[in-house]
């Protein structure tokens, strides 16, 4: 396995690792036990169905137990508000639905007054 760097982005500083001639897949972690840690995958791991051939190498170095817990509490805070905008979006739909809707309504009161 010959390092390699990775032509793109915030991936530049790393030097990649090759798994059967490809270059191994750059990716983060975004669990609580290891937020934002980057790590490398065998390239042929897709999703659930290809399981590729097991490599997995850390990048980054393990956060010490206070900035991980201060990272994991960070990331809780920014799922919760973006579960708050999501719920005042859907609202807002809704909302807007029903004033869509509401002035119909009042076009074919209108409507029928003169007629
Ligand atoms: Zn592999």
């Amino acid at each position: 396995m010959k390092p390699e760097i990775i032509d793109g982005g915030e991936e530049l500083d790393v030097a990649a690792p090759r798994c059967f001639g490809k270059i191994a897949r750059l990716q983060t972690s975004w669990i609580e036990a290891n937020p934002l840690r980057r790590f490398h995958v065998c390239p042929n791991l897709s999703g659930r169905k290809k399981k590729g051939c097991g490599f997995f190498v850390w990048v980054d170095v393990e956060f010490p137990p206070r900035e991980k817990a201060l990272v994991g509490w960070l990331l809780r805070r920014l799922k919760e508000r973006e579960k708050d905008v999501r719920h005042r979006q859907s609202r807002e739909r809704k909302l807007m639905g029903w004033l869509i809707h509401s002035w119909g309504l009042v076009m074919l009161l209108l409507f029928w007054q003169f007629l």
